[in-house]
């Protein structure tokens, strides 16, 4: 059976933990080539050695770059077509910070706020750019079923749909402008097979929340809102990325891709 991805490439930022990497090994167990991007070298190589350990006939590689840089994505890109021969897929933005000092309107500083923006936000735009440019470019094989245009993933929140009284001010900010920009670009580029969809995630258990929620109190003011009564885990978002990224969504996009266990439904959550 030839898997989800076979023949396409893809590339990740944020692959060095998290959703990014466990989206990198799913992508790649269904096939597709993938380069890690991640301003942590180290963990995207220790990742891409994994997966060429793992699944030796795909071609899985790593590099350096900082999302808040242009120089730095579009290097990226070009790295992926280079290796690859293409770009398929680019859940670009599985990188992103939450910043320690983020907090209300009065007191989070304007230092934080532009970090917040320039990765969580401009990385996106940069990685879209980048992304678009390299798809529109590759080369086709309808036997493979290969064609122009990809799919590319923004990872927003669902703080960008919903408010917290626990405030995070340019975080919520920054996804907020994900899932909008999302919008826009994938009307822009519908006609050219390019999907341009965004991932909202609820909260999950990985570094960036748990570092964020370092004290049981803070964990136990949002478990009391979890439907589900507990956080999510990062390769349950990897298997919504994957359906995003392969063809069974090809009449998807635009979208606010929900993977919350419910909480954007929830009003009162069962005892
Ligand atoms: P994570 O902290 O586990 O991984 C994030 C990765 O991004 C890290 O490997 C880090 O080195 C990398 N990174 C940080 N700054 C970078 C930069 N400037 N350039 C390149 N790479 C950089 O995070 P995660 O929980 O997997 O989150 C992934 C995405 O999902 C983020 O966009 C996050 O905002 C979003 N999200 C997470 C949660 C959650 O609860 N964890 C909830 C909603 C949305």
């Amino acid at each position: 059976m030839p898997g989800r991805l076979q023949n396409k490439a893809a590339l990740i930022t944020g692959a060095g933990s998290g959703i990014g990497l466990e989206s990198s090994i799913l992508f790649a167990s269904e096939g597709a080539n993938v380069l890690l991007v991640d301003i942590n070298l180290e963990a995207a190589e220790k990742g891409a050695a994994l997966i060429t350990k793992r699944y030796p006939n795909t071609k899985a590689l790593a590099i350096k770059a900082d999302v808040g840089k242009e120089a730095d994505i579009k290097a990226a890109v070009d790295l992926a077509v280079k290796e690859f021969g293409r770009l398929d897929n680019d859940p670009h933005d599985a990188q992103g910070i939450m910043h320690p000092e983020d907090d209300n309107a009065l007191n989070t500083e304007e230092r934080i706020w532009d970090l917040t923006m320039t990765i969580n936000l401009k990385g996106v735009w940069w990685g879209c750019k980048y992304a678009i440019l390299a798809m529109r470019e590759n080369p086709t094989d309808e036997s493979k079923g290969l064609h122009t245009g990809g799919s590319i993933i923004n990872t927003a929140s669902f703080v960008a749909l919903m408010g917290a009284a626990t405030p995070q001010l340019a975080y919520t900010a920054s996804k907020g402008g994900v899932l909008a920009m999302t919008r826009e670009l994938a009307m822009v580029h519908a006609k050219e097979g390019i999907r341009i969809n965004s991932l909202c995630p609820g909260p999950l258990k990985t570094p960036l929340l748990m570092d964020f929620l370092n004290t049981a109190e803070k964990r136990d003011r949002r478990m009391i809102h979890l439907p589900m009564g507990r956080f999510g885990e990062a390769v349950e978002l990897a298997k919504a990325a994957l359906f995003l990224a392969s063809d069974e969504s090809s009449y998807m996009t635009g979208t606010d891709f929900k993977v919350d266990g419910g909480l954007s439904s929830a009003y009162v959550t069962a005892l």
